[in-house]
């Protein structure tokens, strides 16, 4: 398992968010909320509609704003980086669903 480094991930996510262009010039796509990998074009919903720096896509699979294109440069297809960015970004959400309110 490759294991990457904290800043790398908090980078990564400034690729999840205005990205749509870079989607559009992406082969495929990966969300690190439910770790799907699917390409650009099941991608249907936008959100930041007008927002000067670019729309950012909804994930196709769990509707969250967590999708990082292929053209980003980031390994979006490492099962390994998806789920650490998880790790960051939602801490405790994979060990914890019995506590749920
Ligand atoms: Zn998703």
């Amino acid at each position: 398992m490759v294991t990457y480094d904290p800043e790398y991930l908090q980078q990564a996510h400034k690729a999840s968010i205005f990205h749509k262009t870079q989607i559009e010039q992406s082969d495929i796509c990966g969300c690190f909320y439910c770790l799907g990998i699917f390409y650009p074009d099941g991608i249907l919903e936008w959100t930041d509609q007008g927002n000067s720096a670019g729309e950012t896509a909804w994930c196709p699979l769990c509707a969250m704003d967590t999708v990082i294109g292929s053209a980003s440069g980031y390994p979006v297809t490492d099962r390994d980086f998806l789920i650490q960015m998880n790790a960051i970004w939602f801490p405790g959400s994979d060990d914890d669903e019995a506590d749920e309110l």
